[in-house]
């Protein structure tokens, strides 16, 4: 299972673009442009800034699919009189891991580079040594360099926003690093799943919604405003998920998660039995790669905020299993985004309004 060569292109795109949380316009120009030309059909943005998409298939039930496009990063609140700037984190931030990154924060004429720098080895003391990145941003500040106060505020203001400047990187095979696949991988691979089924490819008896959701790194924000408003009987969200073959002990906590082993399926009180037994029998008919996790609560994503919100959503959660999550260099496996696209895909195009979705009644 593969991207073809124009998924690849509009993926590298969207992960092009600084989207921090707050900022995520220019991504979700990218994925609107890619509905538009695939499927003809017209997307609107609300007044959060979340995506959404339509096939109205005049039927009772509609199907959620969601991904949020935000990704971690920095916000400006203070330049020094020597013009160094000092960032705060927008999300959950690994602060040491910023020290010697780049940075790029969108100024008020465009993009303006800085760097995080680090303090000579030979200026340390043998104590310091051995704690080289700091863990607070107050002691990590932004050089752009600018000599004063003024010369930075004349490139950047209070209150831009900002990522760490690692883009694409093709490893071996088909492993690929960058900076904020969490989670633009994800809404990427629910906008693609989407386009399958607006084409027929997969036919479905339900509506499909299809919502790129804004500030989920600050806690869900725009997942649920966008349940509110579009009211599903059955959302499914794609995020990232740890995978777990590197750092290994985290398989007790979390599984045994693979790079390249495919689609994450989450079990658990969350997540809607039926509805998971359904994406993991399709999965077996088609022959597409899953791998079952076992989630004892409710996560951090947006199929939480679909969960809770009005009388809930059934929800599942199929996500894309990601290394190094939240650092500058996340990585993924590019077959696996295309295992999530055909399971979201087939899974939802099997859908209808007599899935049955209630408990055996007493
Ligand atoms: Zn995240």
């Amino acid at each position: 299972m593969e991207l073809d060569s124009k998924q690849l292109e509009v993926l590298q795109e969207l992960v092009g673009k600084p989207t921090p949380t707050g900022s995520e316009h220019a991504g979700m120009m990218v994925l609107a442009r890619r509905l538009k030309e695939a499927t003809g059909l017209k997307p609107t943005i609300d007044i959060h800034g979340n995506l959404h998409c339509v096939l109205d298939r005049n039927a009772k039930r509609t199907v959620m699919l969601e991904g949020h496009c935000d990704e971690i990063g920095f916000i400006v609140v203070y330049v020094d009189d020597d013009g160094l700037v000092y960032l705060a984190p927008l999300g959950g931030v690994t602060v040491p891991l910023c020290a010697a990154e780049r940075v790029v924060i969108a100024g008020r004429n465009g993009p303006v580079n800085g760097v995080i720098g680090a303090r000579p080895p030979h200026l340390m003391n043998a104590e310091e040594k051995k704690h080289v990145a700091k863990d607070d941003l107050r002691d990590m500040p932004c050089d752009i360099g600018a000599s004063s106060r003024e010369e930075a505020l004349s490139l950047i203001s209070i209150g831009d926003s900002g990522v760490v400047d690692t883009g694409w990187r093709r490893l071996a095979g088909s492993r690929v690093s960058c900076r904020g696949f969490d989670n633009r991988v994800g809404t990427f691979a629910m906008c693609e799943a989407f386009i399958k089924l607006a084409n027929s490819q997969c036919g479905s008896g339900c509506n499909i919604h299809y919502v790129a959701s804004v500030q989920e790194e600050v806690g869900l924000v725009g997942g649920k405003t966008a349940a509110y408003d579009v009211a599903p009987a059955i959302g499914v969200c794609c995020d990232v998920g740890f995978a777990t073959d590197v750092q290994k002990d985290d398989k007790k906590k979390i599984g045994d998660v693979r790079l390249g082993n495919g689609a994450i399926v989450a079990v658990g009180p969350t997540y809607h039995r039926a509805l998971v037994d359904h994406f993991r029998g399709i999965a077996g008919t088609h022959n597409i790669p899953i791998q079952v996790k076992g989630a004892p609560r409710g996560t951090g994503t947006c199929a939480w905020a679909m969960r809770l919100e009005r009388g809930g959503a059934a929800v599942a959660q199929i996500s894309i299993p990601l290394r190094y999550m939240h650092s500058p260099v996340e990585v993924i496996d590019l077959n696996d985004v295309a295992a999530v696209i055909e399971l979201v895909a087939k899974g939802v195009g099997a859908l209808d309004d007599g899935f049955p979705l209630l408990p055996e009644q007493p």
